[in-house]
């Protein structure tokens, strides 16, 4: 059983009628047009590391972000489809120029996922607007206008992207009929769980760790745990110098 966007989409507007009711929808959706226009929220995650490090075999995070976007299973590394999963230290963080943090991490395995950067390159170079970013930050998918050019792939310096060479439908381990699956010939990645923030629920990695590792927030309101991390920690981010000036930071 599949379900398409457009089912999809249906299924969610009714879903948050459903949850938020008729009156409390209207001022959420007047809300969401005045957070847009004012560019008052920003979405990020702040990843400690060390935290995460306390059961490096637990896939908790991963297994929920599969399960919610029906990300299929290849066993063939060049056909893999990967929203969230994991990297050697010196893999993710090629040159952090503090030897004795890559001494304390090397072989450690790190969280990594679409860092939905706030200067894209995957976007800038898609052909046909299948990719782009929203006012929160969040850099979205439409898997119908994807043409399969795979520029985007090329384009992001982070790997963060999966092209379906087969039919993603036979792979998924247990089908979530609440979201679409995808067809052979498309890119996909992380959303930040963008049908989750619309009803008010956190993305489903940050809910199912159970160290409290990941910590997702609005970096637009100092008052967010994020903010409070960031003012109060030293955080690292993947591949800086190259201006995507990526919103997953990391605590080490
Ligand atoms: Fe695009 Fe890659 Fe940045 Fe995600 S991590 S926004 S896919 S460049």
């Amino acid at each position: 059983m599949s379900i398409d966007r457009r089912t999809f989409l249906g299924a969610a507007g009714l879903t948050a009628l459903v949850v938020a009711g008729p009156a409390s929808l209207a001022r959420l959706a007047r809300g969401g047009q005045a957070r847009e226009a004012a560019g008052a929220t920003r979405w990020a995650m702040v990843i400690d590391v060390r935290k995460c490090l306390k059961d490096q075999g637990c896939i908790d995070c991963i297994a929920a972000c599969d399960k919610a976007h029906n990300v299929p299973r290849f066993t063939a590394r060049a056909h893999e489809v990967k929203w969230i999963w994991k990297e050697p230290f010196e893999s993710a963080f090629l040159d952090q120029g503090n030897p004795y943090t890559e001494e304390a991490f090397k072989g450690k395995p790190v969280l990594v996922l679409c860092n939905h950067c706030d200067n894209p390159p995957c976007v800038r170079v898609c052909p046909t607007k299948a990719t782009w970013k929203r006012q929160d930050g969040i850099v979205m998918m439409d898997w119908h206008r994807c043409i399969g050019c795979k520029y985007c792939i090329v384009a992001c310096p982070y790997g963060s992207r999966s092209f379906n060479f087969f039919d993603p439908r036979p792979r998924i381990k247990e089908l979530n009929p609440d979201f679409p699956t995808r067809s052979l010939g498309v890119v996909e990645k992380c959303n930040f769980c963008e049908e989750r923030l619309a009803v008010g629920k956190l993305p489903a990695c940050v809910e199912a760790c159970r160290e409290k590792a990941l910590v997702f927030g609005n970096l637009q309101d100092p008052k967010s745990e994020v903010r409070e991390l960031l003012r109060t920690r030293f955080t690292i981010r993947r591949k800086p110098e190259l201006g995507t000036d990526p919103r997953i930071y990391y605590l080490v």
